[in-house]
C-alpha cells in the first residue's frame, strides 16, 4: 500500500532526427520496464543505431523526449548519461586497438572513477576466456573476442542499463554462446537491455518484448511470438530481404 509505481528504466516519446533531408528516426515512441529485456529489429538503415546515438547522447533529437529512471536525459553530454548507469556496446566495436586488453579495462573504470575494480575484472576476463590475452593489444584479438572485451570494458563499470548494437554480428558461434549466456546472466541479475540484433533465434529467445523499425519508424511494438507473426514485420523484413540487402535473416 502507497508503495509509487517504478517509472520505466527508459521512455522515448515521440522522438525525431533528421540527417538532412533524411528522416533516420520519425516520431519514434517505447517504453523498457526495469529488469526486462527488449529487442530493437528491422532492416538495415531503418534508424536503429541512430536511436542508440540519441539515447547515448552521441546525437540531439530534433523532436521528442527521452526519460531515463523518470528523468529527461536529452540534452546531456554522453558522459553525463553513462554516469546515470547507461552503458553501450557499437555496431563497429569501440576499444583502443593499440592498447594491450588489460589497458582497456583500466581506461573504461577509470573513466568512470572507480576503485577496486581489479578483481571483478579479473573475474570476468576469466569468463569471457580472454585472461590469457590480457597483454595482447587489443586490436590483434579476432571479432568475437573485441564484443567480449567491449562487453567486458561494460561489465567492469556494471551499468543498470545496457545498449548492446548487434553483438553477435561477425562473431564465432562459441563466443556467441557466451555473450548470450552473459545477456542472460545480467537479465537474472535485475539489469535492463536494449539489444539490436539480426539474429532471429537469439532474440526471440532472450527478449521479454520486441520493437521493430521501419524507415526510422516504429511499425511494431510486443512480445516475440506476437512479432513473429506480424505480417508487417514479415513484410518489412522479408521485403528487404528479396530486394537483396540480406540483411533481414531470421
Ligand atoms: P540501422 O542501424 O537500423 O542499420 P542507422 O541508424 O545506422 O540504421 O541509419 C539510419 C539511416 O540514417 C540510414 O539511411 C543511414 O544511412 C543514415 N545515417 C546514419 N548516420 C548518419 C549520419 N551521421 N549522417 C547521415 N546519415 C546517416
Ligand atoms: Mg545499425
Amino acid at each position: 500500500m502507497g508503495k509509487e509505481v517504478a517509472p520505466p528504466k527508459l521512455a522515448i516519446a515521440g522522438l525525431s532526427k533528421w540527417f538532412g533531408g533524411l528522416r533516420a528516426v520519425g516520431a519514434c515512441s517505447f517504453e523498457i520496464a526495469p529488469g526486462t529485456v527488449v529487442g530493437l529489429i528491422g532492416p538495415n538503415g531503418s534508424g536503429k543505431s541512430t536511436l542508440f546515438d540519441l539515447v547515448t547522447g552521441l546525437l540531439r533529437p530534433d523532436e521528442g523526449a527521452i526519460l531515463y529512471d523518470g528523468k529527461r536525459i536529452d540534452g546531456l553530454a554522453t558522459h553525463e548519461i553513462a554516469r546515470r548507469g547507461v552503458g553501450r556496446t557499437f555496431q563497429s566495436v569501440k576499444i583502443f586497438r593499440d592498447l594491450p586488453v588489460r589497458e582497456n579495462l583500466a581506461i573504461a573504470a577509470m573513466g568512470r572513477g572507480l576503485r577496486g575494480w581489479e578483481p571483478r575484472a579479473g573475474e570476468w576476463l576469466a569468463r569471457m576466456g580472454l585472461t590469457r590475452l590480457v597483454d595482447a593489444p587489443a586490436g590483434t584479438l579476432s571479432i568475437g573476442q573485441q564484443r567480449l572485451l567491449e562487453l567486458t570494458m561494460n561489465l567492469v563499470i556494471d551499468p543498470e542499463f545496457l545498449l548492446l548494437d548487434e553483438p553477435l554480428a561477425g562473431v564465432h558461434p562459441v563466443i556467441r554462446r557466451q555473450i548470450a549466456d552473459t545477456l542472460s546472466d545480467l537479465r537474472a541479475r535485475g539489469r535492463t537491455l536494449l539489444i539490436i540484433e539480426h539474429h532471429m533465434p537469439f532474440v526471440m529467445g532472450l527478449c521479454d518484448k520486441i520493437v521493430v523499425m521501419d524507415h526510422g519508424e516504429k511499425i511494431a511494438e510486443g512480445p516475440p511470438e506476437a512479432i513473429r507473426a506480424d505480417p508487417r514485420v514479415i513484410a518489412a523484413l522479408l521485403g528487404r530481404a528479396e530486394r537483396g540487402s540480406g540483411d533481414a535473416r531470421a
